[in-house]
């Protein structure tokens, strides 16, 4: 009998990741011959140590700082950042993006009618996940406007978008894209533990602003905290973490796993 399949999630620092935790439990529910761990990957060259990882693992969850270089290390990549990584019978390495996806899952549970109500968004960053949910959601809206710290990213991505018109919007004047948007989308890694944080001007939301914040360590960060308190609609980090890995096991196994169960592992491993 051959041994476990190995799947991985690999990045640099990943200790904090709660992916094990996720992948581990529905594993168990349906009894599968793998595994699931941490990985730590630090490279001078990520490519190839990921191509390296073939020989090891039969997939992998890719997160900071090596999701350009998991969709560079692939035969065929879907985007050009990955967060999926599946090795094929035949040797290749196959990449996709489920970051995206998963954000748009988890916006249909908090706020089914956005697709009807959400014409302009308001993407604050223009990291790998800032993009993937851009260009996710993208399609579905009017506008999509883009304020980060570092212009020129920002520019970058809205260069990448390819269907709603993209706009810059100065990292100073975040208060004027607040009170343009209808949904609100943060994507820094600003309140996460750890990092800074800022005061946002969520009084000068519109009362059907929806504010989401992707950062889940600590669930509520200093943002949903004043978006509530301000009687706004709110979605946590939590939802599009557990959709991106529900379509990476799916990827994977061809299973589709349950969403509900994990959200309970996981809010018990973050308290
Ligand atoms: P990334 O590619 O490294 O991008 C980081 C972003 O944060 C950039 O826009 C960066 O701006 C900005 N930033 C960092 N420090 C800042 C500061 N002090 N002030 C203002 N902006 C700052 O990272 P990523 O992969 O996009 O991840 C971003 C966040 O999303 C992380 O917290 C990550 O945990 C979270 N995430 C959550 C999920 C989920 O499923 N919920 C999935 C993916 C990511 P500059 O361009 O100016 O550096």
């Amino acid at each position: 009998m051959s041994g476990p399949a190995r799947y991985a999630v690999i990045g640099d620092p990943v200790g904090h990741s709660l992916s094990p935790t996720m992948h581990n439990g529905w594993i168990a529910d349906h009894e599968l011959n793998a595994t699931y761990e941490a990985l730590l990957l630090r490279s001078d060259d990520p490519v190839a140590a990921i191509r390296a990882l073939g020989s090891q693992l039969a997939g992998a969850n890719v997160t900071v700082p090596h999701k350009e270089a998991a969709a560079k290390a692939a035969g065929w990549a879907e985007d050009d950042a990955a967060n999926v990584l599946r090795w094929e019978s035949d040797g290749s390495l196959t990449a996709f993006n489920t970051d995206g996806w998963g954000f748009l899952q988890a916006l249909d549970e908090c706020a089914p009618n956005w697709l009807r109500e959400v014409k302009s968004v308001l993407i604050v960053g223009a990291g790998g996940a800032a993009r993937g949910i851009a260009s996710a959601i993208s399609p579905h809206v009017g506008r999509v406007v883009f304020a980060n710290r570092t212009k020129n990213r920002a520019e970058a991505a809205v260069a990448a978008l390819t269907f709603a018109p993209g706009e810059v919007l100065p990292w100073e004047q975040l208060g004027q894209g607040f009170a343009e948007a209808d949904l609100i989308v943060q994507a820094t890694t600003l309140g996460m533990a750890g990092q800074p944080e800022m005061s946002w001007p969520v009084r000068r939301c519109q009362r059907h602003a929806i504010i989401a914040d992707i950062v889940y360590r600590p669930l509520e960060t200093r943002l949903l905290r004043e978006a509530r308190a301000a009687g706004l609609a709110t979605m946590d980090g939590l939802g599009m973490l557990i959709h991106q890995g529900a379509l990476a096991f799916e990827l994977w196994f061809g299973i589709k796993p349950d969403t509900v169960k994990a959200r309970a592992r996981l809010l018990a491993a973050l308290a």
